[in-house]
């Protein structure tokens, strides 16, 4: 596996790889690498004859009184399991050099990017969308692989994609989860035992959605009360509880298409998300 940190060496990398006519997937990441990031290489793997991978931690997609200092890294542990997962670049922008001192320039999605996250993390998709265009022109990938546990962002960077002509196919892989059913993060680590045990909650209000939603119960309002609820009991704050359409991001009334029910809440200092999609046609 070829670790790079230099912009310009990455470009070469991919650029001579693209002359050989192979196929580049790339996966980013912030690192602190679990099994989500494991299956985002997998399925990259499956729609290219490369895979990069890239580790980042980007301090533009933090808001000033948030986790980017404590945000859990360990790169040491992450290069074994991209070489153990067969990467074949992993390319480690240095930030002094991936931010120029005076950078200045900023891809701002206007209109997915306002909701759900957007509203408690002003700035957040400025600096994913950014970092994520960036990260594009350094590593040159034909097949671009995003977690659904991500959701809003992975539809804000297919709407950067098709709105600034980027020739690259943006795909989406499943949430993968602990075998209790809460969603894989790297900011599960910083959950003490007592958080650990609360945050399940996220999940199993997502799963009382489903169960209502599956018997027939197809008002949001409804849906979303019988979820906060379940929240209330166990997470210190709610961010957020929606139903929102998977395509556009606005909120939605009685659920007739497929429909992003999203949900974030702090345990601490630790806020987490979780989604689930009803009215899932592929999966229902
Ligand atoms: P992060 O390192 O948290 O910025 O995530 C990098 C990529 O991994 C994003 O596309 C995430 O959506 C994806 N990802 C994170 N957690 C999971 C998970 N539990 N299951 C699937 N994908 C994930």
């Amino acid at each position: 596996m070829n670790v790079i940190t230099s912009i310009s060496a990455m470009q070469k990398e991919s650029g001579q790889m693209r002359d050989s006519g192979l196929k580049i997937g790339l996966v980013p990441t912030m690192g602190f690498l679990h099994a989500g990031h494991l299956s985002l290489i997998d399925e990259a793997r499956k729609h290219a004859d490369r895979v990069v991978v890239t580790i980042f931690v980007n301090p533009t997609q933090f808001g000033p009184n948030e986790d980017f200092s404590n945000y859990p890294r360990d790169i040491l542990r992450d290069r074994e399991r991209c070489e153990t997962a067969g990467v074949d670049a992993l390319f480690v922008p240095q930030a002094d050099e991936f931010y120029s001192p005076d950078h200045s320039t900023w891809v701002c999605e206007e209109s997915l990017s306002g909701g759900l996250c957007g509203k408690s993390r002003p700035g957040h998709f400025r600096g994913v969308a950014t970092v994520v265009a960036k990260l594009f022109n350094a590593t040159l990938p034909d097949i671009a692989v995003f977690g659904q546990k991500d959701a809003q962002q992975g539809v804000v960077i297919k709407r950067m994609v098709r709105d600034l002509n980027f020739p690259i196919d943006i795909l989406f892989a499943p949430i993968v989860r602990e075998t209790d059913g809460l969603a894989m993060s790297s900011r599960n680590v910083r959950l003490s035992p007592e958080q650990r045990a609360r945050a399940l909650s996220l999940v199993e209000a997502l799963r009382m959605a489903e169960h209502l939603f599956d018997k027939g119960e197809h008002d949001a309002l409804r849906l979303i009360e019988t979820v906060r609820k379940r929240l209330a009991r166990s997470v210190d704050a709610i961010d957020y509880v929606e139903l929102v359409d998977v395509e556009t991001l606005e909120p939605v009334g009685t659920i007739q298409k497929p429909a992003l029910l999203a949900v974030a809440a702090n345990l601490g200092s630790v806020r987490l998300i979780d989604n689930c999609i009803l009215n899932d046609h592929f999966h229902h």
